[in-house]
């Protein structure tokens, strides 16, 4: 029977300490304030419902509320268990008499309890119970049977009273401690979540923000991985790239370069850099620089490459620009070297063609010998400041004027190679501001171009004609051999030029001068049909 109800004692009593612990793992409470006291407190509770549910046997009185005031003072603290002491302590005189020996076994209990919670205070909850159980055992022989002469001569008693507390002791602390553990793991569990979805947010805000592109490369050399870039950059959504295979996308040029690229990876295990051009889904070719990073595994093999490849495409444009200036800025030193050594003999003969013609008067051609010289001399003093750029004079010119002389000028070449030029002016005329040397030498250059583009004879139609707004238009179209339409974004590049003689250099002067009058030049071209360039030039009233 005692056998009884002492398991219900141990029932109710473990119900009550897990009570809480199991409230606290289902509900996330904050940690509240005075948890010693309200520890303290319900411990007391507790106590009381043990001291109520106390069992006799012989006239011997058992209750276990000992064991909750060991656990409080382990786990909360002397304060906390002085509380829970005091409850016990009230309960027990409340319940029975002989207040003496309870009143003075108490105090004995309490004192000891807190002088070695003194000496224990570093231990951990599981050490100060055995030490409190032990002091508490100690104080109970003392007093029980020795002092208060209790049942002294019926020692299994009493030896069965402490063996009550202690699996209380016991089970009370095996209940506390498989909580503490598991709450332990939980928020491990929890931390662990916490820091993983953050590492993951900030990898995928670095994958989903950059403009790079990341690939991940498994053994096998497919991809497993391509950053969200790859959509905004290449225009493919991630499912038609990981479908297809990468060879694909990459220019049958450099796909020789990219697979011994990887092969060399796989092997020397050491990060390379590769340039390769990738296909846009609009299907033009994107310039790429990629890093290629090995990613060793567990027996030092390659297990992944991470690339990490970035469009280049405005570097080499901007590189291209920075030839191409640097190409012009040769040429201006070049030109501005040779118009001086031209400019000195220049002078020496123009000189002997004025006192020729002093002398001879009657020679026709000496104005227009005079005038090409002064040309020359224009030129070469434009040469020579092409190296470094100054103000232009401009003057009110006459177009349809300015023309007739370009074409007077070029005529005997016209009829050595068989070729009319057939002009179709406006009546109006039209006045344009100019630097008039500069703009004969630009019709000069695409008219010369024209007749080279037509050996074997042929008709140059020149327009004159007014255009939209204030502009007046100015067309050459030539029957010539024509230009390959891929060619015609090339043209007025310096030193581009088809011709075995050519000097690449006459459109690229055409296109300068022209921008320096605000007007612009285009090019029009049917292979083996001819050529019309257009010349736009704002009027002036
Ligand atoms: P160059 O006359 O010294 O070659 P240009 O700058 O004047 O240099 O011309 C560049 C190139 O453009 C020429 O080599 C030629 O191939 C092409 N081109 C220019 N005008 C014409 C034209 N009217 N017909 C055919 N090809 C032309
Ligand atoms: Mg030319």
């Amino acid at each position: 029977m005692i056998l009884l109800d002492y398991i219900m004692n141990l029932s109710i009593f473990s119900l009550l300490v897990s009570t809480p612990l199991v409230i606290r793992s289902f509900i996330k409470l904050k940690p509240f304030k005075r948890v010693r006291l309200w520890g303290g407190i319900y411990g007391g509770i507790v106590s009381c419902i043990l001291v109520m549910l106390s069992f006799q046997q012989q006239g011997y009185t058992y209750d276990i509320r000992y064991a909750i005031v060991i656990l409080i003072f382990a786990y909360f603290g002397p304060m906390a268990g002085l509380i829970t002491g005091g409850f016990a302590l009230s309960a027990r005189l409340f319940a029975s008499g002989h207040w003496m020996p309870a009143i003075i076994g108490w105090s004995a209990i309490m004192i000891g309890f807190s002088i070695i919670h003194l000496y224990t205070k570093r231990l951990t909850p599981v050490k100060k119970c055995f030490y409190l159980y032990g002091t508490y055992i100690v104080i109970y022989l003392i007093t029980v049977p020795l002092v208060f002469n209790v049942f002294r001569d019926k020692p299994l008693f009493h030896l069965q009273y402490v063996l009550f507390v202690m699996f209380g002791v016991m089970i009370g602390g095996l209940l506390i401690e498989s909580y503490l553990k598991l709450h332990r793991i939980i928020t491990e569990k929890d931390r662990m979540e916490v820091s993983l979805a953050e590492s993951e947010a900030k990898y995928r805000l670095i994958a989903e923000n950059t403009s790079d592109l990341i690939k991940i490369m498994g053994k096998d050399q497919l991809i497993s991985y391509f950053s969200p870039s790859h959509e905004l950059v290449l225009g493919y959504q991630n499912t038609e790239l990981e479908k297809a295979e990468l060879c694909k996308f990459i220019h049958p040029d450099d796909i020789f370069m990219f697979q011994n690229t990887i092969k060399a990876l796989f092997e020397k295990k050491e990060s390379l850099s590769m340039e390769f051009r990738f296909k846009h889904k609009n299907g033009s070719w994107i310039e790429f620089e990629s890093r290629c990073m090995p990613v060793r595994g567990e027996a030092n093999s390659i297990e992944y490459i991470v690339m990490i490849s970035r469009d280049i495409s405005e570097r080499k444009k901007a590189e291209g620009f920075l030839l191409q200036s640097e190409k012009l800025s040769i040429v201006g030193e070049l030109a501005a070297g040779v118009a001086h050594e031209i400019r000195n003999p220049l002078t020496t003969i123009k000189g002997f063609v004025q006192l020729y013609k002093a002398e001879n008067s009657s020679i026709v051609y000496n104005d227009l010998l005079l005038s090409e010289l002064e040309r020359i001399e224009t030129i070469t003093s434009e040469l020579l400041s092409l190296g470094k750029p100054q103000a232009i004079q401009l003057d009110r010119t006459n177009l349809r004027e300015l023309i007739e002389k370009t074409l007077e000028l070029l005529s005997p070449e016209a009829l050595m190679k068989d070729i009319q030029f057939n002009q179709k002016f406006e009546e109006t005329a039209f006045f344009i501001t100019s630097e008039k040397n500069q703009l004969k030498q630009v019709f000069l250059n695409v008219l010369k171009n024209a007749m080279e583009a037509m050996p074997d004879g042929g008709e140059i139609t020149i327009e004159l004609r007014k255009g939209a707004e204030d502009d007046c238009v100015i067309s050459f179209q030539d029957q010539g051999c024509g230009i390959p339409e891929e060619l015609l974004p090339r043209l007025g590049e310096p030193f581009y030029t088809l011709k075995e003689k050519g000097t690449g250099l006459g459109l690229m002067i055409c296109k300068k001068i022209i921008k320096q009058h605000h007007g612009s030049i285009t090019y029009q071209s049917k292979e083996k049909e001819g050529t019309l360039v257009e010349i736009k030039l704002p009027m002036v009233n």
